[in-house]
């Protein structure tokens, strides 16, 4: 896509992109490899208006800007701050909090910094997604509330604790792609529902415990369950019934506490998407960074009260 060489350790990467004149020679040759072109009528001349990235054919006179259909569009923040925070997003297992990014990068008003985030985590919902295949462990988990090992201000007080779905391929011994939602029950139908628009019909589902998936069958599914040993027996080392899920959920569980100290219900999903986008794309993280800032795939901006309507739905 692009001849740039993605950057390898945060110092490579202030070289690259250590100026928003930098920033913008990448999105522009992310967004036209082979050089610009009207994207209303194919000329390929036009004049540089004003600002930096907005350019006007001489054919047609349309306007194009190079962050068009990004969640870049229109920001009143530097682009070096923009790709600071989706390399740290996308390289760092542990993600970033608003807090670290406020302070890391110096920005001095911390709702501009957890705005960045929501913004990129927005853009780590990708609607065209291919359902997992194959073999799938299915298992729910609760998701904040009183959590055992917490103590004091660590401890999430009154919070109400959410349900959380979890599907992992198997891949040998191995985890693939996983998905999370938070879902309102763990009735056969939310689960039902989840299973059909997440995963291919043909494939395998593992589920612990004998629960009753009834539907699936009729869906096209296998279905496996199987007896989850106790609580005592795992800590001494049976194997769980779904051990893939089961590290996916501790990952989760240790992410959301560690790097963002438990997350409030209303917000879940999006941290969600944030934590299966990182596990989904461990493997390829230029993509992830090209996806995050709109390259490759146009996003639609998001507005705050866009993303507040969102996680209230959620909520
Ligand atoms: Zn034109």
């Amino acid at each position: 896509m692009t001849a740039v060489p993605f950057p390898q350790t945060l110092r490579q990467f202030q070289l690259l992109f250590a100026t928003d004149d930098a920033c913008h020679e990448y999105l522009s040759r992310c967004r036209w490899p082979e050089g610009y072109k009207c994207p209303r009528c194919g000329n390929p001349r036009a004049y540089a208006l004003g600002n930096l990235g907005r350019w006007k054919c001489v054919a047609c006179s349309h306007q194009t800007s190079l962050t068009s259909g990004t969640i870049l569009h229109n920001t009143k923040t530097p682009l070096t701050l923009w790709f600071w925070a989706a390399y740290l997003m996308t390289t760092d297992k542990r993600g970033v909090s608003a807090l670290l990014l406020q302070r890391q990068l110096g920005i001095r008003c911390y709702e501009t910094a957890w705005m960045m985030l929501h913004k990129l985590r927005r853009a780590m919902v990708n609607l065209a997604r291919e359902p997992l295949h194959g073999d799938v462990e299915i298992d729910e988990t609760w998701v904040g509330g009183t959590q055992a090992g917490l103590r004091g201000s660590r401890q999430l007080k009154g919070r109400k604790a959410a349900l959380v779905v979890v599907a992992v391929e198997k891949r040998g011994k191995a985890s693939g792609r996983i998905r999370m939602e938070v879902i309102p029950d763990f009735t056969k139908k939310t689960m039902n529902s989840f299973i059909q628009r997440n995963v291919t019909p043909g494939s395998i589902i593992y589920t612990d415990g004998l629960k009753s998936f009834d539907g699936l069958v009729e869906a096209g599914f296998k279905h496996v369950p199987r007896i989850q040993p106790l609580r005592i027996d795992l800590r001494k080392g049976a194997p769980s019934a779904v051990p893939l899920a089961d590290r996916a959920i501790g990952n989760l569980q240790a992410w959301l506490v560690g790097t963002h100290h438990g997350v409030s219900r209303r917000h879940l999903q999006v941290y969600l998407d944030e934590f299966v986008f990182r596990h989904n794309r461990r493997k390829k993280p230029m993509a992830a960074f090209q996806t995050l800032l709109g390259l490759g795939s146009v996003c639609k901006p998001t507005s705050y009260a866009a993303i507040s309507r969102a996680a209230a739905e959620v909520g």
